[in-house]
């Protein structure tokens, strides 16, 4: 906006690549802008005020102090406007991988929190000590905003089952004296918008009965959706290769890019390394027979974007833009750049089979594979995130892996990719191409058909949000109602009383004569499996 200065029109003029500082002042904007943007939408509107604030990440974390900050206002000191502000905060971790994580210089966090800046009444050290790396291997001196946003919200949860196991293991220090399985941080497993990410076609089918509907119109769905993706496909390509400089003439060969009639494989990735968008490239000479296959050919539509300050990931780009580029190959593999929401929303439904293969257990849910499984896409996948979840043989395959060994990374590459290659020619060509009397592939479309009807409800975003309400939202906006007024208090009062007087509890282990009966025969033995504790 005009009538702000310079420095502040700065903050908002990119997403990524700016320094520590201009990240850490984006997401104070984010976060205490947020609040007071909702609380004044909230006067203007008389919307009711919120009860639960939802972080996801720790990006908008700050939303805490801005609350904790109203409520010091009206008198409560930092520890009681902290409980009631954590009663009503949940926080959502999206990530095991640490790059993913903002950590900030304490310092630099110090210079813009305290007298004279944002937060006023907030004292620094308070503030500090909640975003601070206090267990083995933590860094001292970085602000760590997932670390805060576990201490301000009651309630916190991953986006799949193995994340939550995951999250567990990796935030364990922050419940010292916790088996990281008691670690208090459930999970809520992703969901995918289905009006956004189901094809037209695919919504009408969806009206009439999809478990009845006629085999051979499953299948004629499924390539009209390929067919409009191959017409997709040649026109962003013809685009593409005339921003590279091509002429008019020299494209005749993109008519002839991609079959509607062939085994199509998509695979579609923002790039960091851990998704690994090379992996395929592993053995050129295999994948080039599984492309060029003469009864079972596969073709491939690969879609990415890099990280701008990512040149790893745009090395990856290249080096899988030079394969396709290749004239024995092109017609069957294309890589599409710029990969966005509009493409995605064109490519998820015309592919068979979606291909996903992180880094186990790097993906925290993974998100890709349930629009094309909306889609009656079939998923080929390691069992990371989602797929770990609800893979089942009639909704595709899974990759072995070969996490957990002592592996180094590129011989578990190597493995990986091969496991990969042989599912594709072994298991998922067979199936697509073997047809019966009819003309139709009868066990694929039935896989197609359990992955409409039975997977496509798990997938759903309606579902995933009733979970958050169910277990989260309705829980936090209970507990925020339970400490209204005093209740706060007390409550950081009980904390404050207990935390002081805990290293003088001791758990005495003298023995003496017991002088009650010994236990029935029928009581349970205790832990120790000595009986002595009984009745103690
Ligand atoms: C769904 C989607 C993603 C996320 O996919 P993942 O499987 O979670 O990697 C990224 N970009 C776009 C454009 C998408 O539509």
């Amino acid at each position: 906006m005009e009538e702000n200065d310079r420095g502040e029109r700065d903050i908002t003029d990119r997403l990524y690549g700016g320094g520590s500082e201009h990240r850490l002042l984006q997401e104070m904007l984010l976060g205490i802008g947020g609040v007071r943007a909702v609380r004044t939408y909230c006067r203007l509107t008389g919307h009711p005020e919120p009860e639960v604030f939802h972080t996801n990440e720790g990006h908008a974390g700050f939303l805490g102090l801005e609350r904790i900050h109203e409520l010091t206002g009206a008198d409560a000191d930092f520890d009681t406007a902290l409980e009631a502000v954590r009663a009503g905060t949940v926080f959502t971790t999206h990530t095991p991988v640490p790059a993913g994580i903002d950590r900030f210089d304490r310092e630099l966090v110090a210079r813009h929190f305290g007298p004279g800046a944002e937060l006023p009444r907030l004292d620094v050290a308070d503030i500090l000590r909640l975003g601070m790396e206090t267990y083995p291997g933590g860094e001292p001196n970085l602000f760590n905003m997932a670390v805060m946003g576990l201490r301000l919200g009651s309630r916190a949860n991953g986006v799949s089952t193995l994340h939550g196991a995951v999250s567990r293991e990796m935030f364990a220090g922050l419940w010292p004296g916790f088996d990281p399985e008691e670690v208090p941080i459930t999970s809520v497993t992703n969901g995918v918008h289905a009006p956004t990410w189901v094809a037209p076609e695919v919504q009408a089918l969806g009206a009439r009965d999809l478990p009845d509907v006629d085999a051979g119109d499953l299948w004629g769905l499924r390539r009209t959706l390929r067919g409009q993706l191959v017409d997709e496909v040649r026109r962003r390509l013809y685009a593409s290769w005339r921003q590279r400089g091509a002429a008019t003439a020299e494209l005749g060969w993109i008519d002839d890019v991609l079959d509607p009639d062939v085994l199509t494989v998509g695979f579609a990735r923002r790039v960091p390394s851990y998704k690994r968008l090379t992996l395929m490239l592993r053995d050129r000479d295999r994948l080039m027979e599984l492309l060029l296959h003469p009864e079972r050919p596969i073709q491939i539509v690969v879609a990415g974007k890099a990280h701008p300050a990512d040149d790893g990931g745009k090395r990856l780009i290249q080096e899988l833009v030079r394969f396709t580029d290749d004239p024995r190959v092109r017609h069957r593999i294309v890589f599409l750049p710029d990969y966005g929401m509009a493409m995605a929303q064109k490519l998820y439904p015309g592919c068979d089979v979606w291909l996903n293969n992180p880094l186990r257990p790097l993906e925290a849910c993974g998100t890709s594979g349930m629009k094309a499984a909306l889609n009656g896409g079939l998923n080929l996948s390691v069992l990371d995130g989602w797929w770990d979840e609800w893979f089942e043989p009639d909704f595709g395959w899974a990759i072995p892996t070969a996490d957990g060994a002592a592996t180094d990374d590129d011989r578990r590459d190597d493995l990986e990719a091969a496991a990969l290659y042989d599912l594709l020619e072994r298991r998922v060509a067979p199936r697509f191409y073997d047809r019966g009397p009819d003309g139709l592939p009868d066990r694929w479309i039935e896989m197609v058909r359990r992955t409409l009807t039975r997977l496509g409800p798990k997938v759903l975003a309606v579902r995933m949000v009733r979970e958050y309400v169910e277990e989260l939202y309705a829980p936090a906006a209970r507990a925020h109602r339970a400490l209204d007024g005093t209740a706060a208090g007390e409550l950081a009062a009980w904390k404050a009383r207990v935390r002081a007087a805990w290293p003088r509890v001791a758990v005495d282990v003298t023995w003496r004569r017991r002088r009650r009966a010994p236990p029935p025969s029928w009581a349970p033995r205790s832990p120790c499996g000595s009986g002595s504790t009984w009745g103690s």
